[in-house]
């Protein structure tokens, strides 16, 4: 299948109205970013896509996350996820675009507003149509402070989840492409604390002394 007819076989899954909901919803969102744990807009305006996509079962999870669970055609199927997160960045828009920020220095600058639509847009296709198990959907807050999912699995709302999966937008890739590969696909959010020691000494002697200010700039680029 062409790459053009794959995107027209996928977009004709949709009613017209449907499409029209899913884009105004990712422009709604677009148009009023929240940053990490403060998505309680951004909340409210998924529960009612979710609500007007026929899915009741909308439970709050983290705070400002969700988790809709759209039951299977069959009790006991395996259970999966779809997750989308939902944060904003600390950027301010200048793209000029109609449905740019209206929140000064806030910006869906990473996609998530469209990782949120794309997850909604699975649930109005699984309402419609249920897969054999139950499928979950997780609209997951504060992944831009790499807090978010620890907080959702803390819940027990994936409990008895066997399988997730997720996406993330990339500019590098045309619409209509989708990129897997087995392991890891980038790099995630850590933090760790490294302490230089240095070992004070008089300046006219300085090879008698361990500067650490030298230790630090290069310590980043190997960092074994
Ligand atoms: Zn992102």
């Amino acid at each position: 299948m062409s790459e053009t007819n794959s995107v027209a076989a996928c977009l004709a899954q949709f009613t017209l109205a449907e499409r029209v909901r899913i884009v105004a919803l990712r422009r709604a969102l677009h148009a009023a970013p929240e940053l990490s744990w403060q998505e309680y807009g951004t909340q409210r305006t998924l529960r009612a896509a979710l609500e007007a996509s026929g899915i009741t079962e909308i439970r709050t999870v983290a705070d400002t996350g969700l988790v809709a669970t759209i039951p299977g055609r069959t009790v006991g199927g395996t259970t999966v996820a779809i997750r989308g997160d939902i944060d904003a960045l600390p950027i301010h828009e200048e793209t000029g675009l109609p449905f740019a920020s209206q929140h000064p220095g806030v910006m869906h600058a990473c996609g998530h507003d469209m990782h949120a639509a794309w997850t909604v847009a699975a649930g109005v296709l699984l309402a419609r149509d249920p897969a054999v198990g139950a499928v979950k959907l997780v609209l997951q807050p504060a992944e831009e402070v790499g807090e978010g999912a620890a907080r959702i699995l803390a819940s027990g709302a994936l409990d008895d989840v066997q399988m997730i999966f997720g996406g993330h937008v990339d500019w590098r890739f045309r619409v209509g492409e989708v990129v897997a590969t087995a392991g890891p696909l980038a790099a995630s959010t850590d933090t760790f604390t490294i302490v230089f020691h240095g070992r004070g000494g008089h300046g006219a002697r300085p090879q008698d002394a361990i500067d650490p200010i030298i230790a630090i700039p290069s310590s980043h680029s190997r960092p074994s």
